[in-house]
């Protein structure tokens, strides 16, 4: 059986990995010309984690992931702290792995590397596919460059603008969510020593929020900045910003913000939008996975544990069923669409929360932090979430 995959992504990635550990024959191809991540941080809860732990990864990712002592919520004005979660011992002791936070580029490198160790060759660069379609029981998949590809499964893990979705089902129509993020990293160098500590936190207040968390071992700091109001509408990892605009949306903001704003190398901006949950991404021996067909706001930072999860799955149930490859992908997509709904869904939902008016002043604050992250309801937000082994699903 041939597997090729489109888009060499978190998710493209770990679904190749997960296939090839499994003996299948995977060609991956990538519209980039190399492999790079832009600067920016992922945090991967316990559930992502495992993923990459089943994959063999743990050691190697020992190296690059920045263990991080706990999760706090600030409120945007006065810092006032309040515990989120812990992140180290207790996570491991309630799911059976750690949260982690890393740079996105080290996790696509080691990713890549492993799947180039155990099939050289298998990532095709250049490679940008305009479309796909059903022959019979195999799938043709015809490139930018006009060339052609024959395989047996075809799965489109080609993010948010996915060639593959446009083919199946049409165009993915966005809906404005009225809220934009600024990315940067910035080296920890240029920050004083009190705001160093190994924590990751997510500042609240009327209107917008900031997190941010240590990368590289506390050698950098990432930043995202939500804030609410349409002033620009590009869906880019690369569209740059600069830091005047930045800290103008965040006047009044604790001066610990205005520092970190101040130190960004480069601010990227990305506009947030909102697309509906699809009710099936499965057609014949064609699949989706990732942003591809659950595209979500990353207010739960799970976009990128749901991709690899999925990509996981996914190669577990083809192992399972793969005299009956329509099957095997049918039976993916009975196990994630509800999940992954969930997970859009709880997404949407933190916005209203994190940049809710009552976060104004103090007073509010405190009640409104008390009742809303109160242990029980923390819990009941990310328990589920965080508990999903990826080996211990029935395929
Ligand atoms: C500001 C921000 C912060 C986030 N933080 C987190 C977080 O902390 N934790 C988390 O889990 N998630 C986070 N996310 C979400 C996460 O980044 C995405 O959900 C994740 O990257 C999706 O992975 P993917 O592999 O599905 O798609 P992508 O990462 O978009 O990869 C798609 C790949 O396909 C390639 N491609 C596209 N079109 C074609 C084509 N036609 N032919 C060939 N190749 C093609 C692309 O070049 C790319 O390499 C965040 C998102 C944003 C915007």
């Amino acid at each position: 059986m041939k597997i090729a995959i489109v888009g060499a992504g978190l998710g493209g990635l770990t679904a190749a990995l997960s296939f090839i550990k499994r003996g299948f024959d995977v060609t991956v191809f990538e519209q980039a010309s190399e492999l790079k991540e832009l600067g920016a941080g992922v945090q991967l809860g316990p559930n992502a984690v495992g993923v990459l732990y089943y994959l063999g990864l743990e050691k190697i990712l020992s190296q690059y992931t920045t263990p991080t002592e706990g999760k706090n919520v600030r409120l945007w004005n006065t810092g006032q702290r309040w515990p989120l979660f812990d992140l180290g011992t207790l996570a491991i002791e309630l799911y059976g792995f750690p949260y982690l936070t890393m740079h996105r580029a080290d996790l696509q490198k080691i990713l890549q590397q492993e799947v180039l160790r155990l099939k050289p060759g298998a990532i095709v660069l250049n490679a940008k596919v305009k479309s796909a379609t059903q022959n019979g029981p195999r799938v043709g998949i015809e490139f930018d460059s006009g060339s052609r590809h024959e395989c047996d499964l075809l799965v489109g893990a080609d993010g948010v603008h996915s060639a593959i979705r446009a083919s199946l089902f049409g165009k993915h129509e966005a809906k404005q969510s009225g809220i934009m993020a600024w990315r940067g990293v910035i080296d920890t160098q240029k920050l004083p020593s009190h705001m160093l500590e190994k924590v990751a936190t997510n500042w609240v207040g009327p209107g917008a929020h900031v997190v941010q968390y240590p990368l590289k071992n506390g050698a950098l700091m990432n930043f995202v900045g939500a804030i609410e109001g349409q002033r620009w509408d590009k869906e880019s990892w690369s569209e740059r910003g600069s830091t005047d605009e930045c800290l103008n949306d965040f006047v009044g903001w604790h001066p610990d913000i205005q520092t970190l704003i101040k130190a960004i190398d480069t601010p990227y901006k990305w506009v947030l939008k909102l697309r509906d949950p699809m009710s099936s991404w499965t057609r014949g021996s064609i699949t989706l996975l990732g942003d591809a067909c659950h595209p979500m706001l990353p207010f739960l930072a799970q976009g990128a544990g749901m991709a690899l999860e999925d990509g996981y799955i996914l190669a577990r149930c083809v192992e399972k069923y793969a005299s009956a490859i329509p099957q095997a992908l049918q039976r993916y997509e009975a196990l994630r669409l509800e999940r992954t709904e969930r997970v859009v869904n709880g997404s949407n939902a933190n916005a209203k929360r994190f940049h809710n008016p009552a976060l104004a002043n103090a007073q509010g604050a405190q009640a409104y932090v008390s009742s809303e992250w109160h242990e029980e309801k923390v819990k009941e937000r990310y328990d589920w979430l965080f508990r999903y082994n990826v080996e211990a699903v029935d395929v």
